[in-house]
């Protein structure tokens, strides 16, 4: 049997008549660039995420980017993050003008290691941005404590964990923003690309906005110079139709995490996600460790079973990177997991003999 690393399509066929109707929607009021249906998403996700604000805009990256423009970073700042990441969260920390200081992971559980945190701060630390990696929080209580201690800002990037929780709080409450990704992949996907920033400070909210819509909210008062990064309605009337699923996808992906930790944890080699103590993991991705990763992940491929590397290399050691000259002693654990990581297919509407395919496959494998 195939098994798919997702199903997207599946997905639509689900709520087919959800999204074709909303979609409809859009195209007979020509509500195409902001309007009613981003404001009624912009609504519902605040509420679903429980935050005061929520600005949409075009994509994960960009609600970076507009987190740290509107805390006013500045040349010779430095921001913290992690070594394991996708691009945008460092990219973003260079195109809003400061500098990415990276962090090592701590070993379990992928995410941001808060006693590297601490001894990366310098005089010119302005704020810490943590990952919430593959869906699981990263280690708040103790970020927070740093970020009061210090007095540094905090951006969650949480593009993928929606929903996921830390010690009974949903992420992206912690800190003064958070930042979501809509990206068809993620846990609440658009049909293209899609973003959002939320908080529950309104100045900062207010700036967002500005700086997303060319620098002010009612048309032609440009009271900033702002960019362009606009959810479009199709978009915002796509994920209103999907957010009402979110809980119960959410639900599923879990449970097919306890299946995948069933059927693996006994098999020598692989070591299964780590979940630790006070957090809801989402499972946006279900990434194992081998030893042998790249010789599973043939295995797996030439037996019809779809697999990801979530990120081949670690952000420290990226060409993009290469003028910090960073060394793997600096990062060891994400050095070491970037050789080991692997992702096996998971979706909120995966079956019962498709995982057993995958977990048969593993352990066939010699
Ligand atoms: C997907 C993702 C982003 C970027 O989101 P886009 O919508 O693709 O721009 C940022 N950070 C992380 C951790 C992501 O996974």
């Amino acid at each position: 049997m195939a098994v798919p690393y997702a199903d997207l399509h599946l997905q639509y066929l689900n709520i087919k008549s959800e999204i074709d109707t909303a979609i409809a929607a859009v195209i007979r009021d020509s509500a195409f660039i902001r309007g009613p249906y981003v404001d009624a998403f912009e609504r519902q996700f605040a509420a679903a995420v429980d935050a005061s604000h929520c600005i949409s805009c075009a994509n994960g990256t960009d609600a970076l980017y507009l987190a740290m423009a509107a805390l006013e970073v500045r040349p010779g700042d430095e921001v913290i993050t992690t070594a394991h990441s996708w691009i945008s969260t460092s990219a973003m920390i260079t195109h809003a003008g400061a500098t990415a200081v990276f962090c090592d992971t701590d070993a379990r559980t992928f995410t941001i290691d808060p006693v590297a945190v601490e001894s990366a701060i310098t005089p010119r630390t302005v704020g810490i941005i943590p990952v919430h990696l593959y869906g699981q929080p990263a280690d708040m209580t103790a970020i927070m404590a740093i970020a009061r201690k210090r007095g540094l800002w905090v951006i969650e990037d949480c593009a993928q964990a929606h929903l996921a929780r830390y010690k009974d709080r949903p992420v992206g409450s912690f800190g003064e923003a958070a930042t979501y990704s809509f990206y068809p992949g993620k846990n609440l996907g658009a049909m293209g690309d899609a973003g959002a920033i939320v908080t529950n400070r309104s100045d900062l909210a207010e700036r967002m906005a500005m700086l997303a819509r060319h620098g002010g909210v009612v048309k032609h008062q440009h009271r900033i110079e702002g960019i362009n990064s606009r959810l479009d309605g199709m978009q915002a009337a796509i994920l209103s139709a999907k957010l009402p699923h979110l809980a119960r996808w959410t639900k599923a992906r879990q449970a097919a995490a306890a299946v995948y930790d069933r059927g693996l944890n006994q098999i020598e080699d692989v070591v299964v996600p780590q979940v630790a103590p006070d957090r809801s993991h989402v499972y946006h991705l279900y990434t194992i460790q081998h030893p042998q990763r790249d010789k599973l992940a043939a295995h797996l491929t030439a037996n019809g079973v779809q697999t990801a590397i979530n990120y081949p290399v670690a952000l420290p050691f990226l060409e993009a990177y290469r003028r910090f000259g960073h060394r793997p002693g600096q990062f060891p654990n994400a050095h070491r997991n970037q050789g080991r990581i692997l992702s096996l297919p998971m979706f909120a509407e995966i079956t019962l003999p498709q995982q057993n395919t995958v977990v048969d496959l593993i352990r066939a494998f010699r």
